[in-house]
C-alpha cells in the first residue's frame, strides 16, 4: 500500500519525467572515461544544487556529493556511476576517447537524480528519520596500467572510484549504500532485487625481458621475450582444467607489446593479466599459479620477468532483497524477481569493495537492448530504465527511513563489516605492493 508520502514521491517523479529523461540522454551523448567525467559531474552538481542539496565537488577527482543533513538517524547514500566504457564502434562513442555509455551508467545517474528530485520535497523530508546523500562516483570501469600510473602522479592512489572514495573518507558518514545497474545477469523480468554474488579480480602488468639478436644471422644468441610470453599463456591455458566451476575463475591476457621489429629476436614483451574468481582467497591462489607460469617460462628460456601488481576489485558479498525494496517493488506493481541462492554475476564491480564495509541495497533493471559493453547496447524503454528505477530508489529510501528509520537500523544492526576504513586501506595497499 502506498501512503500519502509515498504517493507524493511518485507524483514528483512523474511531474519531472521529461527532465529526468533529458538528463539521461544528454549524458549518453557526452560519454566520458573514468576520472575524466568533468562535464557529467558538473551537470550532476548543478542539478543537485538546484534542488537545494548541499553539494561537495571534486571528490576523488570528479566525484560529486549532494547531502541532506538534517537529523540524527542513519545515513543512506544513493549512488550513480559517472563513467562510460571504451567501445569505439558504438554509434554514440566519443570520437576522441572512444568511450560510450554501453554499460548504462547514464541510466543509473538518471535514477539517482530522479530520486533526488523526489526527496528534495519539504513534505517528504519531514517524514524521514535519517539522512540522505546522493553520490556521483567516478571510474567504475577497469582502468589500464598506463592510465593508472598517470593517475598516481595526480594523487589518485586507488584506481577505482569507490575505492578511492573509501580511502579519502567520502563514505565515512554512510550507513547503507543504495546501488543500481542495468541487468548484468540474464534476468527475464524487468527488475532484479538484491545483490547476487559476483567475481572479484586481481591484475598485473608483466614485463618480459629477453635478449635482442639478429633474427637470421644469430638467433641462438637471443632470448625471445615473445616466446616466453606465449609459453606462459599456453601454460595458463593448460592450468584451466584445474579450475572448479564453483570458483568461477576467468582468466584474460592482453599482449601490449611483443618486440619491436620483425627481423630481431624480441627482447621485451608486455602483458596485462587479469584473474577473476569468486573469493579473495581463490583470486590470490590463481594469481600465484599465473606467476609460476611466467616465472617457469622465463626460467626455461633464460629470460626475466618484472611484475607490477595492479589493484583489483573485491567480490560482492551477496545480499538478499531487503523488505523495503520488495515492498516498494510491489507498491509500484513491477515485474521483478529477487536474488536466489546460487545466482552469480561473472562480471566485476567496485561495489564489491564497498560491500565489505557497508550493507549495499541493490537492484538491477531492464529497458535496454544489445550486449553490455557492446556496440549495439542502447536504452529502448525510458520508463523502465530511468523513471521506474528512480521511483524504486526513492520509495525504498523512504521506507528505510520512515517510522524512526526502523528498517534502516535493522539492516545496519544485522550487518558485519569485513573491513573498516583503515584495514581496507591496508589490505588494498598490500595487494599492490
Ligand atoms: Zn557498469
Amino acid at each position: 500500500m502506498i501512503d500519502k508520502t509515498g504517493q507524493r514521491i511518485l507524483d514528483r517523479i512523474d511531474a519531472h519525467r521529461d527532465q529526468i529523461i533529458a538528463f539521461a540522454e544528454d549524458i549518453a551523448t557526452h560519454p566520458e572515461p573514468g576520472y575524466e567525467e568533468v562535464r557529467t559531474a558538473q551537470k550532476a552538481a548543478e542539478f543537485l544544487k538546484s534542488l537545494g542539496y548541499e553539494v561537495t565537488e571534486h571528490l576523488a577527482h570528479t566525484g560529486v556529493k549532494g547531502s541532506m543533513k538534517q537529523k540524527k538517524g542513519p545515513t543512506l547514500t544513493v549512488i550513480g556511476e559517472l563513467d562510460a566504457i571504451g567501445c569505439h564502434s558504438h554509434p554514440k562513442a566519443d570520437p576522441t576517447t572512444g568511450v560510450a555509455h554501453a554499460c548504462g551508467h547514464h541510466a543509473q545517474m538518471a535514477a539517482m537524480i530522479g530520486c533526488a528530485i523526489a526527496m528534495a520535497d519539504q513534505q517528504v523530508q519531514k517524514c524521514l528519520d535519517g539522512n540522505l546523500n546522493f553520490l556521483a562516483v567516478p571510474a567504475e570501469e577497469y582502468i589500464d596500467a598506463d592510465k593508472r600510473a598517470r593517475l598516481r602522479k595526480e594523487g589518485i592512489e586507488f584506481c577505482c572510484g569507490k575505492s578511492e572514495m573509501i580511502r579519502t573518507g567520502v563514505f565515512d558518514d554512510t550507513d547503507i549504500a543504495l546501488t543500481t545497474h542495468v541487468h548484468m545477469v540474464p534476468v527475464e523480468e524487468d527488475f532484479y532485487l538484491g545483490n547476487p554474488a559476483c567475481n572479484g579480480y586481481s591484475a598485473e602488468r608483466v614485463t618480459v625481458r629477453g635478449k635482442a639478436a639478429h633474427g637470421a644471422i644469430d638467433p641462438w644468441n637471443g632470448v625471445n621475450a615473445l616466446s616466453i610470453t606465449t609459453s606462459a599463456i599456453q601454460m595458463m591455458g593448460l592450468m584451466r582444467e584445474t579450475f572448479r566451476e564453483e570458483d568461477h575463475v576467468r582468466l584474460h591476457n592482453v599482449i601490449r607489446k611483443a618486440g619491436d621489429v620483425i627481423n630481431s629476436v624480441p627482447d621485451e614483451a608486455v602483458v596485462e593479466t587479469k584473474v577473476r574468481a569468486a573469493s579473495l582467497d581463490k583470486i590470490e591462489e590463481i594469481t600465484e599459479m599465473i606467476n609460476r607460469a611466467y616465472a617457469g617460462s622465463a626460467y626455461a628460456f633464460g629470460g626475466k620477468i618484472e611484475q607490477e601488481k595492479l589493484q583489483g576489485y573485491m567480490p560482492i558479498i551477496p545480499r538478499a532483497a531487503d523488505r523495503a525494496l520488495i515492498e516498494a517493488a510491489d507498491d509500484l506493481g513491477l515485474d521483478y524477481r529477487t536474488v536466489q541462492k546460487g545466482d552469480f554475476n561473472n562480471a566485476c564491480t567496485d561495489v564489491g569493495d564497498l560491500s565489505h564495509l557497508v550493507p549495499v541495497v541493490n537492484f538491477t533493471f531492464k529497458g535496454f537492448e544489445g550486449k553490455l559493453h557492446g556496440a549495439d547496447f542502447r536504452i529502448t524503454d525510458p520508463e523502465k530504465a530511468y523513471i521506474l528505477p528512480a521511483k524504486l530508489l526513492a520509495l525504498t529510501a523512504y521506507k528505510l527511513l520512515k517510522d524512526d528509520a526502523q528498517e534502516a537500523k535493522e539492516i545496519t544492526e544485522n550487518y558485519t563489516p569485513v573491513f573498516d576504513k583503515e584495514s581496507y586501506i591496508q589490505y588494498v595497499r598490500h595487494t599492490i605492493e
